[in-house]
C-alpha cells in the first residue's frame, strides 16, 4: 500500500464486529487464567500483553502503523523524542562505548548525548555533517558502535547526506540511526539510502496537533548484528536478565534491536507512552500524508515570499533554489522537505521583537512542525542566556526568527507576515 493509504489504514485492521478505531486500553495490567500462561510471557516464548510498562495494545497498534510507513520491520512508541533517542542509542552503546553524532542535530539531543550520556559513560564525537572524507573517517574509533544523524536539522534545517553516512558507518560496521522528525517519512524514508534505525519525537509533525508529547523508534532489519557479533554482546550473547535469551537467535534481524529495546530498556527505564496519548497520535497520523503536502506548500510560498521582501536579511529554506542544501534535499526529499522556515529581520534583534509583537496569525510558542504557524525568536527566549557574539557562534544570530508555517491557509500567513514588517 502507499503511505497515504498505511496512514490511514496501517497498525489496526478491526475483526468482525469490532470498533474502527484502536481501543484505548487504558488498563496497567492484563489477566491470565494460569501461572503457566504469564510466564511464557515472562520468558518471552509467547506474546503478549502482562504489563503496559513494557507493552499496550494501543501503543503497539500506532508504532505498527509508524514501523509501516517507515518501511520497517518493528518499531516502538516511547513517552518523548528524548526517551526515543536515548534509548536507540543506549541499546546498543554502553558504557565505555562511542558514538559519532552530527553536530546539526536538535538541541535537547545534544545535551542528552553531550551532558548527560556522557555521564553515562559513553564517548561522543561531534562531526560536521558536511566534513571531508578525512575528517569523518577520522571520527571513528575501534570502540565506536552508531552514528547518528538528523534528516533536517532542527533549527539550523541542515540536510544530511543519509547515504554518504551510511556508506561510512557500515564499513565500520556499525548502524546509522536517524532522527526522521522533521522530513517524516512522507517525505523521506531513510531505510530506503541505508539507514537503519530510525526515531522520531512524534510531538510534531506526527501528531500534528500539539495533543500529546511522544516518540517512536523503528527497525529496518537490515542491520546484521552476528556479523559484528563482537561490537553488539548484547543483541548477539545471551541476556542473564531474560533467562538466557539471545535475542538475534530468537527474533532474527528484523525483531532482535527492538525486542531487547522493550525488554531491557521499558522494563528497567519505562519511559513508556500512555495508552491515551497513543491514541491521539494515532489520529494525527491518519491525517499525516495530507498535511505535509500543506505545510510544504505553504512553506515554500512563505519562504518565496520572504525572501523577496526587503525588510528581510535572509532566508534559509531547502526548498529555496539557492540554498545550500536545495540539492540534496531535491535528491532525499524530491516532493518536498517541512514546514519550518528561518529568517532575518534587517535591523537585527530590536527589529526580530517589534516584527513579532504584530503577529496575529503566527502564535509565539516554544514548538515547532504542527498545524498551527507558530514562530520564536530564540535570542530572546530558547537561547536568552547567550552574548550577541555567542548566539552568531552557535548558529542562532540575533536577528534570527524560526517560523514553523502550519495548514492555515497560505495567503492569510503571508498577508500577516507582511502587515507585521510593514510596521517595523
Ligand atoms: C522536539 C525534538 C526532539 C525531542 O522530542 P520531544 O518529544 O520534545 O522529547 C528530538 N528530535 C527532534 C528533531 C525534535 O524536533
Amino acid at each position: 500500500m502507499k503511505k497515504e493509504t498505511l496512514c490511514v489504514q496501517a497498525g489496526y485492521v478491526p475483526e468482525n464486529g469490532e470498533s474502527r478505531l484502536p481501543p484505548i486500553v487504558q488498563s496497567t495490567t492484563f489477566k491470565y487464567d494460569t501461572s503457566e500462561d504469564m510466564g511464557e510471557l515472562f520468558d518471552l516464548k509467547a506474546s503478549g500483553y502482562f504489563y503496559t510498562r513494557l507493552q499496550n495494545p494501543t501503543s503497539d497498534y500506532v508504532a505498527a502503523k509508524i514501523a509501516a510507513l517507515e518501511g520497517g520491520t518493528a518499531g516502538m512508541l516511547t513517552s518523548s523524542g528524548q526517551a526515543a533517542n536515548l534509548f536507540a542509542v543506549f541499546n546498543i552503546a554502553g558504557c565505555g562505548d562511542h558514538v559519532i553524532a552530527s553536530t546539526a542535530i536538535y538541541g535537547g539531543t545534544y545535551n542528552l548525548f553531550n551532558v548527560t550520556m556522557r555521564r553515562m559513560g559513553i564517548d561522543f564525537t561531534f562531526v560536521d555533517p558536511d566534513c571531508s572524507d578525512e575528517e569523518l573517517e577520522a571520527a571513528f574509533k575501534p570502540n565506536t558502535k552508531a552514528v547518528f544523524g538528523e534528516t533536517i536539522a532542527n533549527p539550523s534545517l541542515v540536510v544530511f547526506d543519509i547515504e554518504r553516512f551510511a556508506n561510512a558507518a557500515h564499513a565500520h560496521g556499525v548502524p546509522l540511526i536517524i532522527d526522521n522528525t522533521f522530513a517524516t517519512p512522507i517525505n523521506c524514508r531513510p531505510f530506503e539510502f541505508g539507514c537503519d534505525i530510525v526515531t522520531h519525537s512524534t510531538t510534531k509533525y506526527m501528531d500534528g496537533h500539539d495533543a500529546q508529547v511522544g516518540g517512536a523508534i523503528v527497525d529496518s532489519g537490515n542491520f546484521d548484528w552476528m556479523a559484528h557479533a563482537d561490537k553488539f554482546p548484547g543483541l548477539t550473547t545471551p541476556d542473564e536478565s531474560y533467562h538466557g535469551i539471545t535475542y538475534v537467535e530468537q527474533f532474527g534481524n528484523g525483531g532482535a534491536y527492538i525486542t531487547k529495546c522493550v525488554a531491557q530498556l521499558m522494563r528497567d527505564l519505562g519511559s513508556t507512552p500512555a495508552p491515551m496519548n497513543a491514541y491521539l497520535l494515532n489520529l494525527g497520523l491518519e491525517s499525516l500524508a495530507v498535511r505535509m503536502k500543506r505545510h510544504c506548500e505553504n512553506g515554500q510560498k512563505v519562504a518565496e515570499f520572504l525572501s523577496q521582501h526587503d525588510k528581510i536579511a535572509w532566508v534559509n529554506y531547502p526548498g529555496l533554489e539557492g540554498n545550500k542544501y536545495y540539492d540534496r534535499a531535491k535528491k532525499y526529499m524530491p516532493n518536498g522537505t517541512c514546514g519550518v522556515v528561518s529568517f532575518g529581520v534587517k535591523g537585527g534583534r530590536k527589529a526580530a521583537e517589534a516584527f513579532m509583537k504584530q503577529l496575529k496569525v503566527a502564535i509565539i510558542a516554544t514548538h515547532v512542525a504542527d498545524a498551527h504557524t507558530c514562530v520564536l525568536h530564540p535570542a530572546s527566549s530558547t537561547h536568552r542566556q547567550l552574548s550577541d557574539e555567542e548566539l552568531v557562534a552557535a548558529g542562532v544570530g540575533p536577528d534570527l526568527v524560526r517560523l514553523s508555517v502550519g495548514i492555515e491557509n497560505a495567503d492569510d500567513i503571508i498577508a500577516d507576515l507582511a502587515q507585521a514588517l510593514e510596521s517595523v
